[in-house]
């Protein structure tokens, strides 16, 4: 499969973490050694969803915006047939959307519980479910979930956000294993404080707390964690699966 035409499905691509990935998958048609299409999933931001589309489409990479809810098990399904019969099939999968409803324990509601792990967790099942018959008859894939350092370490006021992230690990784990033998790999990146609209709710003190926590001593960029998700996409990274790859300026080392 190498430098063969790949082709990628993102989910949550019109923001942040997603946004990057997208622009380095497509963008590594220009180097000579992957070439992705990319399709992407996004819930609500129709213009960000234009705006990617115009910025990262070139007459040699093809963007298409599928609008589903990700926690939707129909949506999932529907959205992956598209998108394959768009690109002509699926090689990688990045499963990014997310959201955090952050509140203490005792605070919590159903509804913040139930809508983390829905779109959080239940999201990365629809999806990966959707892509391995194909992926298991092509004897090819690329699977990487964006779970988080707070799956690895917990966090006041994010038990909803890290039982959700812990389960994305188990996940990749589990379906790593299942999978190993059919040429797929399943690896998990775990970010820790990143630049996006998500973060962006931090005030000046809440972020100097954290950023004493982080040996880099800053807050990382949508661009460190799509490097990464770039690389585990590639045929660099074909005997590695299972992992959990941290890009957290060493908070979690
Ligand atoms: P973000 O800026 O808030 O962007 C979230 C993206 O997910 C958007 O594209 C959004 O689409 C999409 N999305 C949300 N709910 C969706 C749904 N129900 N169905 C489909 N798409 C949905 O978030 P981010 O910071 O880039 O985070 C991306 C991933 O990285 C998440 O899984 C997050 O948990 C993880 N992460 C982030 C950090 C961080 O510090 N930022 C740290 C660790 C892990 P719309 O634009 O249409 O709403």
């Amino acid at each position: 499969m190498a430098n063969k035409t790949k082709r990628a499905i993102v989910t949550g691509g019109t923001r942040g973490i997603g946004r990057a990935i997208v622009r380095e998958l497509a963008a590594r048609s220009c180097c000579g050694v992957l070439f992705s299409d990319v399709a992407f999933i996004y819930n609500s931001c129709d213009e960000c969803a234009d705006e990617i589309q115009k910025e990262v489409g070139t007459l040699d990479t093809k963007i298409y915006a599928f609008k589903a809810d990700a926690s939707s098990f129909e949506d999932a399904q529907a959205t992956i047939e598209e998108a394959i019969k768009d690109l002509g099939g699926v090689d990688i999968l990045v499963n990014n959307a997310g959201i955090t409803r952050d509140n203490l324990l005792l605070r919590m509601t159903e509804k913040e519980f139930d809508d983390v792990i829905d779109i959080n967790l239940k999201s990365v099942f629809n999806y990966t479910k959707a892509v391995l018959k194909p992926m298991i008859q092509q004897r090819y894939g690329r699977i990487i979930n964006i779970a988080s350092v707070v799956g690895l370490i917990g966090n006041a006021g994010q038990a909803n956000y890290a039982a959700s992230k812990a389960g994305v690990i188990g996940f990749t784990k589990s379906t790593a294993r299942e999978v190993a033998s059919r040429g797929i790999t399943v690896n998990a990146v775990a970010p820790g404080f990143i630049e996006t609209d998500m973060t962006a709710k931090l005030n000046e003190k809440q972020r100097e707390a954290l950023i004493n926590t982080i040996p880099m001593s800053r807050l990382g960029t949508p661009e460190d964690v799509a490097k990464v998700v770039g690389f585990l996409s590639s045929d660099e990274a074909a005997y590695i699966t299972g992992q959990v790859i941290a890009v957290d300026g060493g908070m979690t080392m």
